[in-house]
């Protein structure tokens, strides 16, 4: 599991260029711990939607404030990131949050998919 949330970081950490998606605060690379300063964030949350956990879309990269002010702020967090996604990619979110591809309840594929996600944004 610690491998595969590796993988979905830094599948994240590509897609979205290295940085913040709110406030676009660039990820320094630390020497000692890597990206610690930026976090994977889920859209909706991996307690209640596990099998849209390792699922791309239901995830971005924010910083360590943004993300405090994430959860600190659920209602304002709901309609930015429905503006910020816009309503092609939320809609498409929504669809497998409600509807996960059965293929994310084995790990063997899921890292599969995460390895050709980080290929497909290198
Ligand atoms: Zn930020």
């Amino acid at each position: 599991m610690d491998r595969l949330s590796a993988l979905l970081k830094v599948a994240c950490l590509k897609r979205d260029r290295y940085e913040c998606v709110r406030c676009y605060k660039p990820v320094i690379q630390h020497p000692i711990h890597p990206y610690d300063f930026h976090d994977v964030s889920h859209i909706f949350p991996k307690s209640i939607y596990p099998l849209a956990r390792f699922n791309l879309l239901n995830c971005k990269i924010l910083c360590r404030k943004c993300h405090e002010w994430w959860h600190r702020n659920i209602q304002d967090a709901a309609r930015w990131i429905q503006e910020y996604l816009g309503p092609r990619r939320y809609s498409q979110l929504l669809a497998v949050v409600i509807n996960p591809d059965p293929f994310f309840r084995d790990f063997t594929k899921v890292e599969a998919y995460l390895k050709h996600q980080i290929r497909m944004y290198s």
